[in-house]
């Protein structure tokens, strides 16, 4: 029988592994929220993904769950655990994912390079952290935050007042230096249960209005060193937490060639979604090698050029599909990627890729591809 694959949640990174699950032979499954998700192609359930009977109920007909997002509650993810069900990544590393404070206390502790940040619980604590940075600070609510939710930069405590006032008891927000970064990275590892690690080019991320845009693989004029303390940064920490199945460490660099970590995403990334047509082994195929612990694939380019350009918002009217003619015509080399989701404004509904042996020419065709779809 076919090794059943668990996936929880039905968004566009899930919707992405139904094709490899189905070239490596593995029975894809999917929970999705609710109908009509971008991967209902594979929903086998439908279901709210923080309630344990819901969850343990679809986990009860798989080999092995993993995720298409972060916020399946640790409780629920512990009593899988204690139940026998195989989990990847475990809610142990899964944590650094869900919550900013507990990820920073944990790259501090592996002495891994971030922006300077503190824990703090009052008008007082933040003012104070303001005051030790020139004023300026980006503050962040430590979980349930995504593409720039939850993110804001600050020069008085009182513009947090909202999030300061809405903090639990023993709860706190994170916050840190303002990074004066010359750009945005990404580096992606794929870790086994067995601990073999292969890692992924370092690329160049551009994000517009705390969104990720466009995507340059390998990330343009880096040097070797920079490279190498990316990878670098990138084994030490899925090492460090014992993270299963991909990892995507997004990164600051710096205008002195440093560079710090940002985040944590233990999944598919966006940033990664260049290698399933610039790379030998796709990150969703790579994903689901590591959970299934298969022997992991190569990850080197196909092509010195890789460019993914997201699709944001959507045709104002119809659908993307009816925009197809058009950009297969005039972009026969482009890769168009569908998520089935309805165009709304700034919502995530696509992506091109383009790979090719000129930079210029590769970012040029992925733009004028995507703005088919504008
Ligand atoms: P999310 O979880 O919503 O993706 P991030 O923590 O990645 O939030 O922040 C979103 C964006 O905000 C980042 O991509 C970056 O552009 C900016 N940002 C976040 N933290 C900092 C910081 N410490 N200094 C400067 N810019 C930051």
């Amino acid at each position: 029988m076919a090794l059943r694959v668990g996936v929880i949640g039905g968004g566009q990174l899930a919707r992405m592994m139904i094709a490899p699950a189905v070239e490596l032979g593995l029975d894809l499954r999917v929970l999705a929220e609710s109908d009509g998700m971008s991967a209902r192609l594979a929903a086998t359930a439908v279901g709210d993904y923080r309630d344990l009977a819901v969850v343990r109920a679809f986990a009860a007909d798989v080999d092995v769950i993993t995720f298409d997002h972060e916020h399946v509650p640790q409780d629920v993810l512990r009593a899988l655990v204690a139940d026998g069900v195989v989990v990847h990544p475990g809610p142990d590393a899964l944590q650094f994912a869900q919550d900013k404070l507990v990820m920073r206390a944990r790259l501090a502790e592996l002495g891994i390079p971030q922006p300077d940040w503190a824990a703090v619980h009052d008008a007082t604590e933040l003012q104070a952290f303001l005051d030790a940075h020139r004023g300026r600070a980006v503050v962040k609510t430590p979980r349930g935050g995504y593409d720039g939710k939850g993110v804001r930069v600050i020069s008085a405590a009182a513009e947090a007042q909202d999030w300061l006032e809405g903090i639990a008891a023993g709860d706190a927000l994170l916050v840190e230096e303002l990074v004066p970064f010359v750009r945005e990275l990404a580096q992606q590892v794929a870790r086994r249960p067995g601990g073999e690690i292969v890692a992924y080019p370092v690329v160049e991320t551009v994000q517009r209005d705390g969104v990720c845009a466009e995507v340059i693989a390998p990330a343009p004029a880096a040097a070797e060193r920079l490279t190498e303390v990316a990878e670098q940064i990138g084994r030490t920490i899925a090492e460090g937490i014992g993270v299963t199945g991909m990892l995507a460490v997004e990164l600051f660099e710096t205008d002195d060639e440093r560079i710090l970590v940002n985040e944590l995403a233990m999944r598919p990334h966006n940033s990664g979604h260049w290698s399933q047509d610039g790379a030998v082994t796709g990150q969703f195929e790579q994903h689901l090698r590591a959970v299934a612990d298969l022997p992991l694939g190569s990850t080197s380019p196909r092509a010195p050029w890789s460019v993914m350009v997201n699709i944001l918002g959507g045709p104002t009217e119809g659908t993307l599909e009816e925009r197809f003619d058009a950009a297969m015509v005039d972009h026969p080399a482009a890769k168009i990627h569908t998520y089935g989701k309805a165009p709304r404004p700034g919502r995530k509904v696509g992506h091109v890729n383009v790979v090719g042996d000129d930079l210029d020419d590769a970012v040029y065709e992925a733009r004028a591809t995507a703005a088919h779809f504008a």
